[in-house]
């Protein structure tokens, strides 16, 4: 499968030239699986520019866009309006999990109100069908495996592993590694104490795709916001034994000169913990194969 970065940005699209090399586009990732089939992980506005991509090259026209939510918040679902697709013959899955309390279709509706926007849904030409998950359960598209597990994020937020017969790679957006954070520094033992299941989750995966809103330093002050900072991160992936570890959903106020700190700062915190891990820093356009 092939794994492009579409918005790796946090909370609010950031565009202009401080924002050029990690990109300002909120979240969206598009991952191919060996046969074709498009799956789309969150509809930040970096749906807009993949929306365009697949038609203008009329990439899976004849088959599915499957598109999963990790929740509901503002950036992960305000690009779903643009997506292009919507307004041709294509036919959407859009897979949210059941513990959200807003019926799915309204989620679309909601956001598609005349109170925020000039037409309603019914002016989309595709054939869009809205999915309940069920978390425990494990699902196969192509040849990728879908698993998924409850995060510490507002209720329902969700993260998911997908992985074939030659690797797995995790998507662990909107998620914060717990730990004192008032009273003392991330250690290991207390991160493995409060986050044993999502450690458990991630155990050997090939790339962690993770959320890195904030540097350790900026940390004290958006303490239970949902986020994590990138020491905390580091010894998770330790913890979690990940051979990539990918930083994602940047605050929106970091410039491309603040995040070389924070790649640069959090490559020091695993060496100094002697790992190997290696620092792979999401920007849009990037591809990984596995
Ligand atoms: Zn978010
Ligand atoms: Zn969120």
């Amino acid at each position: 499968m092939v794994i492009k970065f579409w918005g790796t940005r946090g909370s609010i699209p950031v565009p202009g030239k401080d924002t050029i090399k990690y990109g300002g586009n909120t979240s969206c990732i598009q991952v191919i699986t060996d046969n074709g089939e498009n799956i789309i992980l969150d509809c930040g506005t970096g749906i807009r520019s993949l929306g365009n991509y697949l038609v203008r090259t009329n990439h899976s026209f004849e088959k599915n866009l499957k598109i999963f939510i990790s929740h509901t918040h503002w950036d992960h679902i305000q690009g779903l309006p643009f997506f292009l697709p919507f307004f041709q013959k294509y036919k959407i899955d859009i897979y949210i999990n059941s513990k959200e309390s807003m019926n799915l279709d309204e989620v679309l509706n909601a956001q598609m109100h005349e109170y925020f926007f000039p037409v309603n849904p019914d002016v989309f030409s595709a054939n869009i069908n809205f999915h309940k998950l069920d978390t425990s359960k494990k699902m196969t598209i192509d040849s990728v495996d879908i698993e998924m597990m409850d995060v510490n994020h507002s209720a329902g937020t969700i993260s998911f592993k997908l992985s074939n017969e030659r690797g797995s790679i995790i998507y662990m957006t909107d998620n914060e590694i717990l730990y004192n954070a008032k009273d003392e520094e991330p250690t290991f033992n207390r991160i493995q104490e409060l986050n044993g299941k999502l450690i458990d989750f991630c155990k050997g995966t090939d790339y962690l795709i993770h959320d890195s809103m904030y540097l350790y330093e900026d940390f004290k002050n958006r303490i239970g916001w949902g986020h994590s900072n990138n020491k905390s991160l580091s010894l998770f992936s330790i913890l979690a034994d990940v051979k990539n570890l990918i930083p994602f959903h940047y605050e929106p106020d970091y410039n491309d000169d603040i995040l070389d700190k924070m790649v640069d700062q959090t490559k020091e915190y695993l060496q100094k913990e002697n790992s190997k891990i290696y620092v792979m820093p999401s920007y849009e356009s990037l591809e990984i194969v596995i």
